[in-house]
């Protein structure tokens, strides 16, 4: 039985006040819910991670870093480690979001390194995943989700993999509106299953799990969570309101 897990990616925005208010907001409107029958998590820009942790401190709501250096410690000028991740409080760190793929140029192989270090530093990574769009269109989704799977978590053991979440995001679906359908999202997940199963075994590939994102919102929520190997969402834009990503999360819990 994998637990739900609704997780929202605020990228670069909010501010000190309303990064605060957002994560009360939703706390209070959770109670009972997030870290309960849903686990929720926040990641917010690194600069508030302090104020948002103790925004959550009264709730069940883990917080993440949005990224992580896989050094731990050293001269990597504007780089965070996972040993600071935690000290702030955190308990997740994404690896390799699209936009770090494709704005910012990490490549399989950094991201792999970005995911041992979270392990190894007491952090749970959430290893994004998914095509472009000329890629889906030439037929390639199973072939770079099959790369990114792999070399992602090259030397995670089977014992690690407890720590890793998945998030299949069709790199087509984020931040443009265009949800991928329910269906769509459950054939590359069933197909996820599988290389985790050739990876490691039938059991574990069973107890991962694997989000889906991209332009997931209040009212897409339940038919995407109602798909059999949909565990949970990663929310960019609906995770900045609180009423959306309120609803989202009791979406999940039912
Ligand atoms: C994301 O940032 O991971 C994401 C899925 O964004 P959006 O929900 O805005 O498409």
């Amino acid at each position: 039985m994998r637990k739900p897990f609704i997780a929202g990616n605020w990228k670069m925005n909010t501010d000190a006040l309303g990064g605060a208010a957002l994560a009360k907001g939703i706390a209070a409107a959770t109670k009972g819910i997030a870290g309960e029958s849903v686990d929720v998590a926040f990641f917010p820009p690194f600069v508030y991670l302090q104020s948002v942790v103790a925004a959550v401190s009264s709730s069940l709501i883990g917080i993440g870093g949005q990224d992580i250096y896989f050094e731990q410690k050293g001269a990597f000028t504007g780089e965070i480690s996972a040993a600071m991740l935690k000290d702030v409080g955190c308990a997740y760190a994404l690896c390799g979001h699209s936009e770090r793929r494709h704005v910012i140029g990490e490549s399989d192989e950094l991201i792999n390194k970005k995911v041992l270090a979270s392990i190894s530093g007491g952090l749970l990574p959430v290893l994004c995943v998914g095509e472009l769009i000329e890629e889906r269109k030439a037929e390639k989704t199973n072939e770079v989700v099959e790369r990114q799977i792999r070399k992602g978590l090259k030397d995670v053991s089977a014992e690690k993999m407890e720590a890793v979440t998945i998030a299949y995001e069709p790199v087509w679906a984020i931040g443009t509106g265009l949800t991928a359908t329910p269906e769509q999202a459950q054939e590359v997940h069933v197909f996820i299953r599988g290389i985790l199963a050739k990876m490691y075994d039938k059991n574990l590939a069973n107890s991962v799990r694997i989000q889906y994102g991209g332009s997931a919102n209040a009212g897409n929520a339940a038919v995407l969570m109602s798909q059999k190997d949909i565990d949970g969402l990663l929310v960019g834009g609906a995770s900045l309101k609180v009423d959306d990503f309120v609803a989202m999360i009791k979406a999940a819990a039912v």
